[in-house]
């Protein structure tokens, strides 16, 4: 502008005072600079006469944001046209959005750069005061005219110096401003035209000059489709002596390109009389690129380049919208979702989960046609949208699917492979609307994770109701955690030698405010889908190993508690330390601890949980193989974790005595156990018909309805105090376990009867090796103990005899020295069982003696027709 006109006068709003001395040092060499530090200061600032020229507003403020100044200003018709500059700070896409759409002239991105703010700011000014020489024009000649009006002599008069001086503001204003001004008579004919619009539309200004200016450069609408004149609100406001502001449309350049406008029409009129209209356009190219690159942005996902959700569900709705062709045609939605991709994340990085998603996405490119639309969704859901020929094609589909996404991958050296389920919904039988149909394919896909993964499911309707009671489940039993809704029942677990309780399974209840006692089953499965089965199974441990404490404390007989632990326990965290921890806290002894695992826990990574069970069995806790025969166990692993019990599945257990094959498996497993040195429980006893075939077979423990339901704690306390017992029926076939004990000190024999007395075997004593010759001949004992040093026949030499006179008998030795030699002598040459040495430690006495048993009874069971292999481990010290 020329330096005549007066300095502009610019309002600065900014909560923060180095952004308005920053903006304010940059901008009042050349313009008077007014600042306001709140919105409530800057409204009243800008209602001051003379108002400011422009105002530069911060969005981000606090009490009054900029959105709230913008709608003020433009409440007050004092303040009403000030055009506003946004302040936004850079990261916010929808900031600079929504300030356009809602009537903000341009925006500037913080931090700012100087060059960029002197340059806008200019062009707003030059803008605004085009628009005000206008205006003053229009208001000076509606005046001048309506005066002189009356005054007919000097009518003419008037009229030509109103042309006079609109010719002179003409002039200046096609001169000087930035932006393209061109008028029309009221025809919509160009009467005259700015270099800056011509230039933008590409013509000389002669080219324009007597042209309609509809047919000349704006007849087309954005899409090229025609814009009839009666449409066109450029044509019809002229028509109409009506002002248009910051309209946006297209207009045509020479060449044939579009050129997106900002443009604002102003109706001139002499008198009553429509004269034409001056319009002024600004080239918004540039801002609708950054639009669109924001929309982009919004649209699409950045790491897969795929349509996102936003654009999935556009191009979703405009799929429904579309006439099917194929008369049994479909529009399949199908959900698609790795089955254990949270792993990936967990044990090997954000970073390579990233790439794993990239990798699937490209992988499932190849399946798309170019009609259809893959998008992903938040992390590692994708979304696919067919359109198929026939409905039968979408399982075909995702089964190529499902092969492709789990061909196995390499991640950071790691040969990886993700299983992937699918859920399929169809428009429009499973839904009429995206939402709908994303939710139905969504919940089909969770159906189809459910069973196991690595498969597809169509959605039926029955799903939808179980996946909402699923969705409030989850919710419930998030808060039933805290909510002390949880208790423990306990299971006895009696031994088969003795019928007494020799341990309680800890099994989870839910008591549902309004559902009742939830059963473990209903709510399991979902707690280990969403992770809750971590704060559930420590509140467990907790619960378990301190109840067990307080019944010891409360005098009641030493048993073990057994806790079950879900594979995802040990997925997630480390369950090492958490019962290490809770075994502290709880003060309970470590060998009164079962854990009870599941082979899908043993299967999932096999090394790593043989040094989880020995770090375990390091602790002195014990550990179980729960649900035995239902999974997939390799028997060669089996051999090398530290396992103390074993359960046979209730499935076996269930027909046992009707079964043969279940027969021959229970019994089987037995063998199998006892030569692996672990104890079998049989769990699911329901009759005394599967009790005596299970005694019969050498079966160990056993826990069922037959003696008891799991019971609240205090009813679990009263009946172990009651002492009451499993009735166990003299069995023929069952011989009593007799156990001799050899030793010449009296004080040894005493002890060590007592301490085996309480396994319920009979137990013998023999004060020398002839008195246990003696007793040999009279009784059958399976397990013999004897002290290394005696007078007259020494451990060696009785161990020796015996081994000759009664082979299958199981020969122990116990020395309060450790002669290598001799012990190695004796294990080769198969004397010895196992060497034990004095002073013993009770506990692994007592389980070592169980073991020599088991074994015992197992190569009894071989010659009664059950294969097996065993091979002894050799020496064997218990310290
Ligand atoms: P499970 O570990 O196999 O537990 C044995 C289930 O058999 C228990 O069902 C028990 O009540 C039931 N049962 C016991 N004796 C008999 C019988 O003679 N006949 C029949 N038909 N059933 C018998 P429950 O308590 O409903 O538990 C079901 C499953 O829920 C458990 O199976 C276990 O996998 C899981 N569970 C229970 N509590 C917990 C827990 O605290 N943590 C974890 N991770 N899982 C748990
Ligand atoms: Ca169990
Ligand atoms: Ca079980």
């Amino acid at each position: 502008m020329s330096a005549a006109v007066a300095r502009a006068t610019l309002l600065i709003v900014d909560d923060q005072p180095e952004n308005l001395a920053v903006l304010g040092g940059l901008l009042e060499s050349r313009y008077e600079v007014l600042v306001a530090p709140s919105g409530e200061r800057a409204l009243a600032v800008a209602a001051r006469q003379p108002t400011p020229d422009l105002i530069l507003l911060d969005i981000m403020m606090p009490e009054m944001d900029g959105y709230a100044v913008l709608h003020a200003l433009r409440e007050n018709p004092v303040t009403r046209d000030i055009p506003v500059l946004f302040l936004t700070a850079r990261g916010d896409p929808g900031d600079e959005e929504y300030g356009l759409s809602i009537g903000a002239v341009d925006y500037l991105v913080k931090p700012i750069q100087p060059a960029v703010v002197l340059a806008r700011v200019r062009n707003q000014l030059d803008v605004k005061r085009a628009r005000d020489l206008l205006r003053d024009h229009n208001a000076w000649l509606e005046a001048e005219v309506s005066r002189r009006v009356a005054d007919n002599r000097r009518l003419e008069d008037a009229s030509r110096e109103a042309q006079a001086r609109l010719n002179h503001l003409r002039e200046l204003i096609l001169s000087t401003a930035d932006e393209g001004i061109y008028g029309t008579d009221a025809d919509g004919v160009i009467n005259f035209v700015n270099p800056a619009a011509a230039e933008m539309l590409g013509y000389r200004r002669d080219e324009l000059i007597a042209y309609p200016a509809h047919a000349i450069f704006h007849h087309a609408r954005a899409d090229g489709s025609p814009y009839p004149e009666a449409e066109c609100p450029l044509v019809t406001s002229l028509a109409g002596g009506l002002t248009l502001r910051d309209q946006e449309e297209t207009f045509w350049c020479k060449d044939g390109s579009a050129l997106p406008v900002a443009y604002s029409s102003v109706p001139i009129f002499e008198a009553d009389r429509l004269l034409g209209a001056v319009v002024s356009l600004r080239d918004i190219s540039e801002r609708k690129r950054y639009l669109a690159q924001l929309e982009r942005q919004s649209n699409f996902d950045d790491l897969t380049g795929l349509p996102n959700r936003n654009l999935l569900n556009d191009r979703l709705a405009h799929a429904i919208a579309q006439p099917r062709h194929a008369p049994d045609g479909a529009l399949a939605v199908l959900a698609i979702e790795p089955d254990r991709f949270q792993n990936v994340n967990e044990t090997l990085g954000r970073e390579a989960g990233d790439r794993v998603i990239a990798e699937l996405a490209e992988r499932l490119v190849a399946h798309v046609q170019p009609a259809d639309t893959l998008a992903r969704l938040e992390g590692d859901e994708f979304v696919l949208v067919a359109d198929m020929g026939r409905a039968e094609l979408a399982s075909d589909l995702a089964q190529a699917i499902i092969a492709a996404m789990t061909r196995p991958m390499l991640v950071d050296g790691r040969e990886l492979t993700l299983g992937v389920s699918i859920g399929i919904a169809f428009f429009p039988k499973d839904g009429g609307h995206a939402e709908e149909l994303l939710r139905h394919a969504v919940s089909a896909m969770h159906k189809a994770r459910a069973e196991g993964g690595g498969r597809s499911h169509l959605y039926s309707t029955d799903m939808d109701s179980r996946a909402l009671e699923r969705l409030e489940l989850e919710g419930e039993l998030r808060r039933a955690i805290g909510n002390g809704e949880l208790l423990l029942h306990y299971q006895p677990q009696l031994s088969l030698r003795t019928g007494r309780i020799v341990g309680a399974e800890a099994l989870v209840r839910w008591r549902h405010p309004t559902r009742g006692l939830v059963p473990p089953a209903a709510f399991i499965p979902l707690a280990e889908d969403t992770g809750l089965i971590m704060p559930l199974g420590e509140w467990v441990l907790r619960q378990a190993c301190a109840q067990n404490q307080a019944w010891q404390d409360a005098g009641l007989a030493r048993i073990r508690v057994a806790v079950n632990l879900s594979a995802r326990q040990f997925e997630g965290q480390d369950m090492l330390a958490l019962v290490t921890a809770v075994l502290q806290e709880s003060g309970l002894n470590p060998a009164c601890l079962e854990l009870e695992l599941t082979e899908s826990a043993v299967m999932k990574d096999a090394e790593a949980f043989i040094r989880t069970t020995q770090q375990f069995k390091a602790l002195s806790v014990l550990l179980s193989i729960d649900d035995f025969g239902t999974g997939f166990s390799s028997l060669s692993y089996l051999r090398r974790f530290a396992m103390n019990h074993l359960k046979i599945d209730q499935s076996f257990i269930h027909d046992i005595n009707r079964d043969p094959d279940n027969a021959v498996i229970a019994q089987a497993v037995i063998s199998l156990a006892h030569n692996l040195r672990m104890s079998v429980i049989a769990e699911g006893v329901e009759s005394e018909a599967q009790l005596a075939f299970l005694r019969a077979r050498g079966c160990d423990e056993m826990q069922g309805h037959l003696f008891s339901r799991p019971l609240p704690a205090a009813e679990f306390a009263a009946l172990l105090g009651s002492g009451r017992a499993l009735e166990l029926p003299a069995d023929p076939a069952v011989p009593t376990r007799t156990l001799l004990l050899v030793d010449d000190e009296a004080d040894t024999l005493s002890s060590l009867q007592r301490l085996f007395r309480r396994e319920g075997y009979r137990v013998l004593t023999a004060g020398s090796g002839t008195e246990a010759l003696d007793l040999l001949a009279t009784h059958t004992v399976q397990v013999i103990i004897s002290d290394a040093c005696m007078p007259v026949m020494d451990g060696s030499e009785l161990l020796g005899k015996v081994r000759v006179l009664y082979p299958n008998t199981v020969r122990m030795m116990l020395s309060g020295y450790t002669d290598l030699q001799a012990v190695t002598r004796a294990v080769n040459s198969g004397e010895l069982y196992q060497f034990i040495i004095k002073p013993w430690d009770d506990v692994k006495l007592v389980e070592a003696v169980r073991a020599g048993f088991r074994y015992h009874e197992s190569r009894r069971a071989a010659t009664h027709g059950v294969a097996q292999q065993f091979v002894p481990d050799g020496i064997q010290a218990v310290p």
